[in-house]
């Protein structure tokens, strides 16, 4: 009887303790929803662009977009900040289609200026798989020339698919439609890489950056950067190196055959402002070039 008493309080006391754990989160996300639905209305987030390059051609072929979240009390935020907690919320939409929204802005901005620069965009799972995902891309598309969207390429993680690969795989095709590029990215991360590479028709892979990083000392992650870029010329997708920091990366990923390179060897991330100026600069004496 006594022992039975005391599990039973063991017991009650980790659920008391669960308990306040679970509503000290539900307060801290309540508290980021109502921050993050502040720092959407007045302007807080930003957009960071990180060029990418053909090695080979030292030329910029694009950019990808960053969120950051200029924080009036702790400073700029990066996605991991605060990402994660806004996921499983309504309010990942919200962000998601700002993000869309600005991405495509900037885009039309640097053409006008006669930078011709396709924009990749991050698509969070939650977002993606919004039933209005397709409607609100068709309806952004309407502010801008027809060109505007073969300039877009959204990126997705594989986990992406994890729910309903069905659903994904019909948003790419829907999406194809209207003339937009997918790319995988962190591919090679996920634990079903290659059923999801036959099912969803995403051009562009992203290897990602811990096998580029680790390629150069480490056999197994040289094998995994080798296989798949064998596999993308096998499905006929193209190849984008994330993560490269060294010109030993650059030019190990150019002898396998991977011209295009994103990583901070070649340029951090940076406000939409200096980029015009960074791939002047770059094209003028590409270092990355002829490696
Ligand atoms: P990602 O899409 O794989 O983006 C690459 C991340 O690696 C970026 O971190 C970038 O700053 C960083 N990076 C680039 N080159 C290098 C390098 O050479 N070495 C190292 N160590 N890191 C490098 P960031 O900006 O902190 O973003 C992290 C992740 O957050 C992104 O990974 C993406 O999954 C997500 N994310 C970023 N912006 C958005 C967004 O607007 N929407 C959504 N849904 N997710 C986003
Ligand atoms: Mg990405
Ligand atoms: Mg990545």
């Amino acid at each position: 009887d006594q022992a039975m008493y005391a599990a039973k309080q063991g017991g009650r006391n980790r659920y008391v303790r669960f308990d306040s754990e679970h509503d000290r989160r539900t307060i801290e996300q309540k508290e980021l929803l109502r921050r993050v639905e502040a720092g959407l209305a007045s302007g807080e987030f930003q957009l960071y662009y990180q060029p990418k390059v053909d090695m080979r051609k030292g030329k910029v072929v694009g950019v990808e977009a960053l969120i950051r979240w200029n924080h009036p009390e702790r400073g700029l935020l990066l996605p991991h900040d605060f990402l994660p907690l806004t996921e499983c919320l309504d309010i990942a939409v919200d962000i998601g289609n700002w993000v869309l929204k600005e991405a495509l802005g900037q885009s039309v901005v640097w053409r006008q200026a006669g930078l011709e620069l396709p924009v990749s965009v991050n698509i969070s799972p939650r977002h993606l798989q919004d039933v209005d995902f397709v409607s609100h891309l068709r309806s952004l598309f309407e502010r801008y020339p027809e060109w505007e969207r073969h300039h877009l390429e959204l990126e997705i993680l594989e986990s992406t698919a994890f729910d309903d690969v069905a659903l994904v795989s019909e948003v790419i095709h829907e999406c194809a439609n209207l003339g937009v590029t997918f790319a995988l990215d962190d591919f090679g991360t996920g634990y079903s890489t290659l059923i999801y590479l036959r099912h969803l028709p995403a051009q562009v892979l992203k290897i990602d950056q811990t096998f580029v990083r680790d390629m150069a000392h480490d056999m197994e992650s040289f094998a995994i950067v080798e296989s798949v870029i064998g596999l993308a010329a096998a499905f006929k997708r193209r190849l984008v190196a994330e993560g490269v920091e060294t010109l030993e990366q650059g030019r190990l990923l150019l002898q396998l055959g991977c011209d295009i390179a994103q990583g901070y060897g070649i340029a951090e991330p940076m406000p939409a402002s200096e980029i015009p100026a960074w791939i002047e600069h770059w094209q003028a004496a590409p270092s990355w070039a002829d490696l």
